[in-house]
């Protein structure tokens, strides 16, 4: 028997609300999912807290979440790559029912269903599609709910050894796999990682499962750094000053060299200016965090050093290399949940995100699996 689809619709800014929704039903070449585990991303906090990420606003009611993963409950048309739940009774007699319960397939949902078509979708980017429809970005509607449809290609059977939480959080581990794909992290670069929240930590493990020799990693506060070096930090910056040029110094002192490659996690602008002047001649800065739409940046620096500025949106074919790496053991996400709440606290969970503590805020979505 369905549970009641519950889902965590925000409203509007700043009016988040648990309402009951029909529960979907698969089309062609979809799945149903029974939500398990949803991680809350800043992106979900910002559009609550403000109603708006750059020119994406909330206009109508909008189920959040995007980082998730669940059991495959009903399949649409089409669908044959992945099974659902079955529940057989197989054998009765005077003194007991024997009930056979088949699980479906648990998966990871990638978020971003991308058009298809395009000349992005068609040349292997499809991060880049401009029709592509994201889970929980408006006006699409994303997964912290009882039951949500997606496309089955964007749905990745977990293995055995991989939990929910973990599938969840294939979500930003692929950004981090996005990020230093684009960025070349190989055998042996020096990495320099500013902003040591969920996306910093993810970029730095990614990047020590390719063989970095070393990674730096920067940020303002002593807790996240000391959880860093838990997390495979080779070095530790404490940054105290918004000058860039301090705190590439620094990085530079305690790296020993100038590193190959910056990967920018914080979106401050003091940060794209110690990731310009660290950076080695020819080496690379990728512009993973978000800030300003404009920024001053000491542009000469970079271009007489031919440091190439890149930039990343999300991932695209990341989500099964992220899958491998975790199922290898390559990287460990699992310390990074920090605190679990229940669907039903939804608002809660949310308040503590706000407050920034913690790494990452794990809601579980499942009434029947802890
Ligand atoms: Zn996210
Ligand atoms: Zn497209």
């Amino acid at each position: 028997m369905s549970e009641p689809n519950i889902s965590a619709v925000l409203l509007e800014k700043g009016n988040l609300k648990l309402e009951e929704r029909p529960i979907p039903k698969p089309g062609k070449n979809e799945v149903q999912i029974a939500m398990h585990s949803v991680g809350i991303c800043g992106s979900d906090v910002h559009f609550w807290t403000d109603g708006a990420i750059g020119p994406f606003v909330v206009k109508a009611p909008m189920v959040l979440g995007h980082e998730s993963s669940g059991t495959v409950s009903e399949l649409g048309k089409g669908v044959s790559h992945l099974k659902v739940v079955l529940h057989l009774t197989s054998v009765e007699t005077d003194c007991f029912t024997f009930t056979c319960t088949c699980p479906g397939d648990r998966v990871a949902i990638e978020p971003g269903v991308p058009c298809r078509y395009c000349s992005a979708c068609k040349g292997g980017r499809y991060n880049l599609c401009p029709e592509v429809k994201f889970c929980a970005t408006p006006p699409v509607d994303g997964s912290l709910c009882r039951y949500y449809v997606h496309p089955a290609d964007l749905c990745f059977k977990l293995p055995d050894n991989v939990s929910y939480e973990e599938g969840a959080l294939l979500e930003p581990l692929s950004v981090g796999v996005h990020a230093c794909r684009r960025s070349e992290v190989t055998i042996g670069s020096k990495v320099f990682i500013c902003g040591a929240g969920p996306i910093g930590l993810v970029c730095l493990q990614v990047a020590k499962a390719r063989g970095a020799a070393q990674v730096v990693i920067t940020d303002i506060d002593v807790k996240r750094l000391e959880f860093a070096r838990q997390m495979g930090a080779d070095v530790t910056v404490h940054v105290t000053s918004r000058d860039g040029q301090e705190v590439a110094d620094q990085v530079v002192q305690r790296l020993g060299c100038h590193p190959d490659v910056t990967i920018e996690c914080s979106g401050a602008e003091s940060s794209i200016h110690a990731g310009i002047y660290a950076t080695q001649p020819g080496g690379v800065l990728m512009i993973v965090g978000l800030g300003r739409r404009l920024a001053t940046i000491p542009l000469l620096d970079a271009a007489l050093k031919e440091v190439d500025i890149r930039g990343n949106l999300r991932y695209a074919n990341d989500y099964p290399t992220a899958l491998a790496m975790i199922a290898s053991g390559q990287v460990n996400v699992k310390p990074l949940v920090s605190h679990r709440y229940s669907l039903e606290q939804t608002l809660e969970a949310f308040e503590f995100a706000k407050k920034g503590e913690g790494i990452k805020v794990m809601i579980h979505c499942d009434k029947n699996k802890a």
